[in-house]
């Protein structure tokens, strides 16, 4: 079964104001077992909006507007679905008494445009509004169920899960949608899928989607089934060739980010870790510090822009940062292996690079940076070139540091 979503108010349409009813009301849907096949944002125009809601009633089964449900000359959602239902308005007497009565509790006189809250669609069902003045409307339209909820979201919630939630339950035929998200580390995206879309493209059912950030690849298969079981099922089916065929580079199959796994990795293994940080200026160490409990593996950092403070904190070389400068191999691998001697972690990190957008002097390119990882048999440095902008680039750093010590940690030998 599929729903359609119609956020009205021309303030969702400015730069200032995010559509999120949207986002509550699929997780919801979804959670039933509907798909939600398109939603959109309509300003506050009587005519688009009754256009736009003639054409989602023609094509989906569940309709459900947000907003435009208020008292004032700008919220027209009313108005506008009994245009394209072609249903009549009709004052409900009982409605504009609770809220007098409502107003009243407040000391406050209700004005009079209060009034228009109190019509109601022929033939609608009420969805009383115990956090709000408006009250919510629920219209069967030849099969199709069209709901009109309040916008602020409060309102809207507890009218969605209390009153709406339910009924939808018994209309929904019983399926289930399960997810399931790998994660990736180490490869572009164009690869990955020129990879593995000979194996999700033969399917329809699970739809696989590619979110792609720096060095972080999502692959999510989303799968419909009418139970819980034959989703499961379906997912293992699809799930274990594009698994065999992107190997090591998967890891995660839960959703979980690379700092989670990385530090159970390290737990399991009663492991420390030690970062020393030149272009990431923190970043890698408060990617691990967001992971609570990381104080039972995470021993701290070294933040050294500075040449002298490379020479200072983690004992790096005046030779080594002359003679081959501050970013390279040679200084990377002082860099980790002073984090290490100086902290006592079982492992430490470094990076250093040039994150542009100048290159500050160096003479690499923008982008060029180089990672070092420190154990008790030496030190590994591998050498990258990301390209992007600065964010980019420093999120790429730390995200390879953090794989580089996956590997480590997960496969013998690397
Ligand atoms: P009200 O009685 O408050 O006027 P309403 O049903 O007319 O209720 P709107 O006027 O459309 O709702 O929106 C009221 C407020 O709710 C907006 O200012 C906005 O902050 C919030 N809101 C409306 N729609 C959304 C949405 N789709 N997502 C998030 N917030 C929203
Ligand atoms: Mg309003």
């Amino acid at each position: 079964m599929n729903a359609e979503i119609i956020a009205v108010g021309s303030e969702l349409l400015t730069p200032q104001r995010l559509d999120t009813n949207s986002l509550f009301l699929t997780d919801q849907l979804n959670g039933l077992g509907v798909e939600v096949t398109q939603k959109c944002v309509v300003g506050d125009h009587r005519e688009r909006l009754a256009d736009t809601v003639r054409r989602a009633v023609a094509r989906s089964e569940i309709v459900i507007l947000s907003g435009g449900l208020g008292p004032t000359e700008d919220d027209l959602t009313r108005d506008a679905v009994g245009d394209a239902l072609d249903r009549k308005l009709v004052f409900h007497p009982e409605i504009a008494a609770q809220l007098e009565e409502r107003f009243a509790q407040m000391k406050r006189k209700m004005a009079e445009v209060n009034k228009r809250q109190a019509f109601i669609l022929e033939g609608a069902e009420i969805l009383p509004n115990d956090r709000g003045t408006a009250p919510g409307q629920w219209i069967e339209e030849s099969g199709v169920s069209v709901l009109l909820l309040p916008g602020p979201p409060h309102e809207l919630k507890a009218m969605f899960t209390r009153q709406c939630l339910p009924r939808l339950a018994r209309k929904v035929p019983r399926q289930v949608i399960e997810t399931l998200v790998l994660r990736v580390a180490g490869m572009p995206e164009s690869d990955l899928d020129q990879l593995i879309a000979p194996v999700y493209k033969k399917y329809t059912n699970p739809a696989t989607t590619i979110l792609a950030a720096a060095g972080d690849i999502q692959v999510h298969l989303r799968a419909r089934c009418a139970t819980q079981a034959a989703a499961a099922q379906l997912l293992a089916e699809v799930a274990g060739p594009i698994e065999a065929l992107l190997g090591d580079r998967v890891y995660s199959r839960n959703g979980e980010p690379l700092e989670v796994v990385v530090g159970d990795l390290l737990k399991k293994q009663r492991a420390t870790l030690a970062v020393a940080e030149s272009a990431t200026g923190g970043m890698l160490g408060e990617r691990i510090t967001s992971v609570p409990g990381s104080s039972q593996y995470f021993v701290g950092g070294f933040i050294t822009y500075t040449n002298r403070m490379k020479a200072e904190a983690l004992g790096v070389s005046k030779s080594i940062l002359e003679q081959f400068g501050a970013v390279s191999k040679e200084t990377a691998e002082a860099m980790a292996l002073g984090a290490r001697r100086r902290s006592g972690a079982t492992y430490a990190l470094s990076i250093t690079g040039v994150a542009g957008p100048d290159s500050g002097g160096e003479s690499a390119p923008v982008g060029t940076t180089y990672i070092g990882l420190a154990d008790a048999a030496g030190c590994q440095v591998i050498h990258r070139q990301f390209l992007g902008d600065r964010t980019r680039i420093r999120t790429f750093a730390g995200q390879w540091a953090l794989d580089l010590l996956r590997r480590k940690l997960t496969l013998p030998g690397v």
